[in-house]
């Protein structure tokens, strides 16, 4: 395994690290075979994102006895209600939320501290505002509970300013090779690398979507987690991996030759626009009429999919139903059909992919739930 130092923190840190998100609803000895896989092959960076207790209390179960063998990066402004993410920004709602975390995870401190989901200008400029949750992340560093401060952001003006201000030690960012070509996004790496903030990149493999992609060629693990790592700042990637095989493939990245690495043969291929394609990341919740908006596009896409139509900026006039296949998954208790969409546009505001989502759910309707 190589390590890079994590920006101005100088700590050592492993290139691929883990992200846990699609470790949650698996079960506790999963989780703990992941985690302890994952540390025996010298990986140190765990990024622990979500709120559910049951998810908490697994990842706390795996780390026991390995606390000191690993970098833990815990998340505030990340809540929780019946099982679905839901994104708060309120200092004594977060402050029970971190005490909770340090309590499931059987640790007194983590070592860097994210601030969530900062997306915007306006975003930025509240959490930093006084007697935000800057302020609470500030109080828990000063009291040891925090090492480090982060934030974690999708979009390129609240990235640069939070990486110029030199208030946080780490950003964290969705980088793959899909997405970068985006306007605005090689300049939070290079202000990362001149100011020395830890650069973390999220989504290497873009939510798995370009393992799905096979009409653009074949891409590997090692191919995406090497493009990301060759970009300038960046110290880490924390690839979200569900199993052992996920896991190996991906670590194999530190034993891969230079030819199995080489991304630039597929690259042209692979680049796309980010904006209006549905990551299913459930950032866009809570929906107050109870939608579970990634499910529901997930179940579209595949549906889209398996028609052989296109998935990426869904029209309705676009698509013959007739040719479209309902998944055979139900929709689960807790959500709301992709009908009860009011089109109050909550979701649209926070979604930070730009998706089109009041459009997919009138799809989604159309084409789901007919029959
Ligand atoms: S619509 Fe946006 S926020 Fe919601 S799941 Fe899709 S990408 Fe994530
Ligand atoms: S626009 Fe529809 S899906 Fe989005 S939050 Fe409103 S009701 Fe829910």
């Amino acid at each position: 395994m190589e390590y890079r130092k994590l920006g101005r923190i100088g700590l050592d840190v492993s290139v691929v690290g883990l992200g846990t998100e699609y470790l949650n609803k698996k079960p506790r000895k999963t989780v703990v075979s992941v985690v302890r896989e994952a540390i025996e092959q010298g990986v140190n960076y765990f990024d622990v994102v979500f709120a559910f207790p049951d998810y908490r209390d697994n990842l706390g179960a795996a780390f026991e006895g390995y606390r000191d063998r690993v970098f833990l990066a815990g998340h505030i402004c990340t809540g929780e209600t019946n099982g679905h993410y839901r994104m708060t920004r309120d200092v004594a709602e977060n402050e029970a939320l971190f005490f909770d975390l340090l309590s499931r995870l059987h640790t007194d401190h983590v070592d860097v501290l994210f601030i969530q989901m900062v997306n915007s200008m306006e975003g930025y400029q509240e959490v930093m505002k006084p007697g935000g949750v800057m302020d609470l992340a500030r109080r828990f560093q000063r009291e040891g509970k925090a090492r480090f401060i982060g934030m974690s952001g999708h979009r390129p003006p609240a990235a640069l300013e939070a990486v110029e201000s030199g208030q946080v030690d780490v950003w964290m960012f969705p980088i793959n090779l899909a997405w970068d070509f985006a306007p605005g996004r090689k300049e939070v790496f290079q202000a990362c690398a001149e100011h020395n903030v830890g650069l973390v990149a999220m989504k290497p493999f873009a939510g798995g979507k370009l393992f799905q992609q096979k009409d653009r060629g074949s891409i590997t693990p090692v191919q995406c987690l090497h493009y990301v790592l060759s970009q300038p700042g960046v110290t880490a990637a924390v690839p979200g991996l569900k199993n052992l095989k996920q896991l190996n493939a991906a670590l194999h990245y530190a034993e891969a030759t230079q030819e199995e690495k080489d991304y630039l043969p597929i690259l042209a291929a692979f680049q796309q626009d980010v904006e209006g394609n549905c990551v299913y990341c459930n950032h866009c919740l809570p929906c107050p009429v109870g939608i579970d908006v990634g499910s529901v596009i997930r179940k579209l896409d595949r549906a889209l999919k398996a028609s052989g139509e296109p998935s990426g900026q869904a029209r309705a006039s676009f698509y013959n139903p007739s040719r479209i296949r309902s998944p055979k998954e139900k929709p689960t208790e807790r959500s709301a059909a992709a009908s009860d969409c009011i089109e109050c546009g909550e979701c649209v505001e926070r979604c930070p992919f730009d998706v089109d989502i009041i459009s997919k759910m009138q799809l989604a309707a159309e084409l789901l739930e007919a029959g």
